[in-house]
């Protein structure tokens, strides 16, 4: 499939009957039948404000003794798989059909949400890798979240100044170090409430620093949604 298919796919409305791609038998209006998404690892109980799993949906002792910046953060999944492979299909193997899969189911949990966003923003990547991959995948989802919700997206908002150093293994205090000043917000968010999308939460670090940025811009409520969590 050509890129320029791939893309046209993703903007497409669901056919009726498709195919499912958990276990190829007919599923009816989605990618997924019922049976398979229902096996998905769902992050049903979660805290609030951090997305970590927390039962009955209390914040977790984290969050009560450190508040994070942002208000709020959702997850439709824990990183686990088969979800695990979808991600890392649809980042490093340019799978666009993820992409949709995700942004659909994404956007089923997040319909049951008593307020929904003013505007979506996707986390940017810096130039260099987006020359390099070709694709962004937090814009990729935010469409089709975006689509779903009837919300609106705006790509641009968001900028990666500079790349920051492989963050795997580092601590806490030296992954917010080095993601000081590595975004900018290029318009005006006053009053709005937003919702900063990736398609993974780690630490969350990365949406720390960002909100920081978004609350400067002048966004009033900024809540965090991933595809999934690592747990
Ligand atoms: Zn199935
Ligand atoms: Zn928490």
């Amino acid at each position: 499939m050509s890129l320029f298919t791939c893309l046209r796919h993703l903007g497409a409305a669901p056919l009726a009957t498709e195919i499912c791609l958990g276990c190829r038998l007919p599923a009816s209006g989605g990618l997924l039948c019922e049976g398979c998404k229902t096996d998905l690892p769902w992050n049903r109980e979660a805290c609030p404000r951090c997305a970590m799993p927390s039962v009955l949906n209390l914040p977790c002792p984290a969050c009560l003794r450190r508040p994070r910046r942002f208000d709020a953060a959702w997850t439709a999944f824990r990183l686990q798989p088969p979800i695990h492979a979808g991600i890392l299909g649809l980042k490093y193997a340019a799978r666009f059909e993820q992409a949709r899969l995700l942004g659909e189911l994404m956007a089923q949990g997040l319909r049951e949400r008593e307020t929904l966003p003013d505007l979506l923003l996707p986390v940017p990547l810096h130039w260099s890798r987006l020359m390099r991959r070709g694709y962004n995948q937090a814009l990729l989802l935010s469409r089709v979240v975006g689509r779903e919700l009837q919300r609106p997206v705006d790509a641009g908002a968001l900028r990666r100044l500079r790349r920051s150093s492989d963050q795997i293994g580092q601590s806490a205090r030296a992954r917010r170090r080095n993601l000081r000043g590595a975004f900018d917000c290029q318009r005006s968010l006053e009053g709005l409430h937003v919702a900063l999308v990736d398609d993974v939460m780690t630490t969350g670090a990365t949406f720390d620093e960002l909100t920081r940025v978004c609350r400067r811009a002048g966004a009033t409520r900024i809540e965090v949604w991933a595809a999934a969590r690592t747990v």
